[in-house]
């Protein structure tokens, strides 16, 4: 390891700290932020992403076909910390000035612990009423990705949409009899669809490869990480962005390391495969993206390096 070298002469530094001390006295006693969202155009369309909250885990066991060590260098080249998984969430919105959708929901209201599910009581401070959401559109069924279609009293967080969903993640999820064909740990999915969807009876939607949700907004299979995981391509006035859901989770993990199978596939090496496509593509073309488990305000771009590939985000002064 290199030497680390003194940041300031040590008569300065004294100076210095007394200072932070000073600063650090007047400073409010609490960890809270702010409500989290970013914006930027696309065409004629408003792109929304919201913050919904972050969860420690363990990263022992994550990646299930590359050993500790080596994960944790990747995490440790993007300063990452090497001893737990830092898994962050944020949600698109689009408005397309006819339609308002939310791609996926995030882990809603009920999610325990104060960090979590953040999206709905951020939404009005973005100027967003879930009452206006038109079409929520769903990339896949894991907890956090539905588990927001409910509020906190268990009634439909968005009230007046209409839910867009993959068929094939539909056909899976909703048939108990693939529950002993599935992983051990994602049979719960099973129940979880069932009660995530229930206030939605009659207005859901099922789409297949290619189709659009709403004029704009058309849907990819990228299976793999779930039986019908998929991606959403937005296109207006010759600007396009495609929400990658998860076919990368941190992308400072898995994008480094697109053949890393993690114990939130489905089928790992399937999704692997769908990765490299879905990368090779937004890298070559430098599409935008957005996606769910990305440093927010998770968006940006994708480029090749090493044997991976590394996100590159944008900031408010690219908002535009
Ligand atoms: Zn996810």
């Amino acid at each position: 390891m290199a030497q680390r070298r003194p940041l300031m002469a040590a008569a300065l530094a004294v100076p210095l700290l007394a200072r932070g001390a000073a600063a650090q006295a007047t400073a409010p006693a609490t960890l809270a932020m702010a409500p989290g969202f970013f914006r930027f155009k696309l065409g004629e369309f408003t792109v929304t992403t919201i913050h919904d909250g972050f969860r420690i885990m363990p990263l022992q066991g994550l990646v299930r076909n590359a050993p500790l060590a080596e994960v944790q260098a990747v995490l440790e080249e993007s300063f990452l910390s090497p001893t737990d998984y830092r898994n962050i969430y944020a949600v698109t919105i689009v408005d397309t000035g006819r339609d308002l959708v939310v791609l996926d929901t995030g882990n809603g209201p009920q999610a325990a612990g104060a960090t979590l599910g953040r999206l709905l009581s951020t939404m009005p401070a973005a100027g967003l009423d879930p009452v206006r959401v038109s079409t929520v559109a769903i990339s896949h069924f894991h907890g956090d990705h539905i588990n927001g279609l409910i509020d906190a009293q268990g009634g439909a967080a968005f009230p007046n949409s209409e839910v867009v969903v993959p068929a094939r993640e539909w056909a899976w999820w909703s048939d108990a009899g693939n529950e002993t064909r599935s992983p051990p740990g994602q049979r719960r999915n099973f129940a979880n669809t069932a009660l995530r969807f229930a206030p939605y009876a009659g207005k859901i939607r099922q789409l297949t490869d290619g189709a659009e949700a709403v004029p704009g907004i058309r849907m990819h299979a990228a299976e793999g990480h779930s039986p019908g995981h998929t991606i959403w391509h937005i296109a207006n006035g010759g600007a396009e962005l495609i929400y990658l859901a998860d076919t990368t989770h941190r992308p400072e993990l898995i994008a480094r390391r697109p053949d890393y199978e993690t114990i939130f596939d489905f089928d790992g090496a399937a999704g692997a495969a769908s990765r490299r496509r879905v990368l090779d593509r937004v890298a070559t073309d430098r599409v935008r993206v957005t996606g769910f488990h990305f440093p927010f305000p998770a968006t940006g771009f994708m480029k090749r390096e090493g044997q991976g590939f590394r996100f590159v985000p944008v900031d408010w002064a690219s908002a535009g």
